[in-house]
């Protein structure tokens, strides 16, 4: 059993204490976090879920800018000594205060810093999509698989507990199979940064938050797509999204003829999810948040005390770490994804063409 599902499945804290009770016994080793990349997913929410996290802690970060890793170390309180630069982080490895490093920089450099993690003998975080390519992804498993080092992708929703009673609804199948999907998960974009330089973030909406949807799907479906069709919508705003998609719709076919009908763009603001089955159905709105997910069913309102989602999962990784057990959100679920998202893209790019994936 993961971690958070100790923690869920117990109805509470109880299942989380015994199982920290037991990894930390005796005072041992809590696994130490170096967070890489201080922009605003690590500053809004990772940093402050250390609050909440039993197994591992902050112990250092990777920054561009000293003054900020020096501001970071006053604090979250870990000591200066442990602030490194994207040029010298090498000198982590040997390091017992670091065991994981948490990639928190943008798509395209994620191949490159976890490989760096890697061969620096760390185990690694890294936050989706996973990278730019499959190419990429497969890099980043290898070096991993060398340095025998695990690779965890960012899933956060994993640990959500109305994403896990949707694991449970496709599982024993109260609804029926759950056949017919859809989702959609979209923001109105207006700075100019980093997500629509493709070279940095790989694509558009479906790299950034589109991604979820495709998670989501594939734990409805329990499988990968087997077929892709996909079309690109033309642009409102060409000046904006002259590297990468405004807003692209696509269809997965699954197994057993479930399929999912889902969209992504950056010119609109929308976060859901459906699953019907012969006998009910689920609705997500918003689907993919931090907090405050809303869940229907056909049999009334689910009502589930929130979670910290980002603390689970590292929490869930160290617990993996200090005891062998593999991560349930793996670098294999994170490429599997940009399997996905690379078929996607090629059947936007050849008019609508039905793309068949090779058997997972
Ligand atoms: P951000 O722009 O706020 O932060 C990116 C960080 O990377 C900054 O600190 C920046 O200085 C650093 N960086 C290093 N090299 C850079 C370069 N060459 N160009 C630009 N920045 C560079 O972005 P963010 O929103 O924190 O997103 C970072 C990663 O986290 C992305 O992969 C994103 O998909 C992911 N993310 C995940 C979630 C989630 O819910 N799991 C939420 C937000 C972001």
């Amino acid at each position: 059993m993961t971690l958070g599902a100790a923690v869920l499945g117990s109805g509470g804290a109880g299942g989380l204490a015994a199982e920290v009770a037991e990894l930390t016994k005796g005072g041992e080793h809590r696994p130490g976090v170096v967070l890489m990349g201080l922009g605003l997913y690590s500053r809004g929410e990772l940093a402050p879920a250390f609050e909440h996290t039993k197994v591992c802690r902050l112990a250092g970060v990777i920054t561009g800018s000293r003054d900020k890793g020096l501001k970071w170390s006053r604090h979250y309180g870990f000591p200066e000594r442990n602030i490194w630069s994207y040029d010298s982080m090498h000198e982590i490895a040997g390091n017992p205060d670091v065991d994981i490093v948490y990639v928190v920089t943008p798509n395209g450099l994620h191949a490159e810093h976890t490989v760096k993690a890697a061969l620096a003998g760390k185990h690694v975080i890294c936050e989706k999509p996973m990278a730019n390519t499959v190419a990429e992804c497969d890099a980043m498993l290898s070096a991993c698989a060398r340095a025998n080092v695990q690779l965890s992708i960012g899933y956060r929703l994993h640990y959500d507990r109305y994403h896990i009673e949707l694991d449970r609804l496709a599982r024993e199948k109260d609804f029926g199979t759950l056949a017919r999907l859809s989702g959609e998960h979209s923001w109105t974009f207006r700075s100019r940064a980093w997500r629509i330089e493709k070279s940095l973030s790989g694509g558009g909406p479906l790299m950034d938050v589109g991604i979820y949807v495709i998670q989501a799907a594939c734990r409805a479906a329990m499988a990968q797509p087997v077929a892709i069709t996909a079309r690109e919508l033309p642009k409102t705003r060409p000046e904006l999204f002259n590297e990468v998609e405004e807003t692209i719709e696509w269809t997965m076919e699954f197994p057993g003829g479930v399929t999912c009908e889902a969209s992504s763009s950056y010119n609109r603001d929308a976060n859901n999810f459906r699953a019907e089955g012969a006998r009910g159905w689920i609705r997500f709105d918003p689907a993919y948040a931090y907090r405050g997910i809303e869940v229907e069913t056909s049999r009334g309102r689910l009502s589930y005390p929130a979670v910290p989602q980002q603390a689970l999962h590292m929490d869930d990784f160290a617990s993996c770490i200090l005891t062998g057990r593999k991560t349930p959100v793996s670098g294999l679920m994170g490429r599997d994804h940009m399997v996905v998202i690379e078929a996607i893209y090629k059947s936007a790019a050849e008019g609508g063409r039905r793309i068949v994936l090779p058997a997972a």
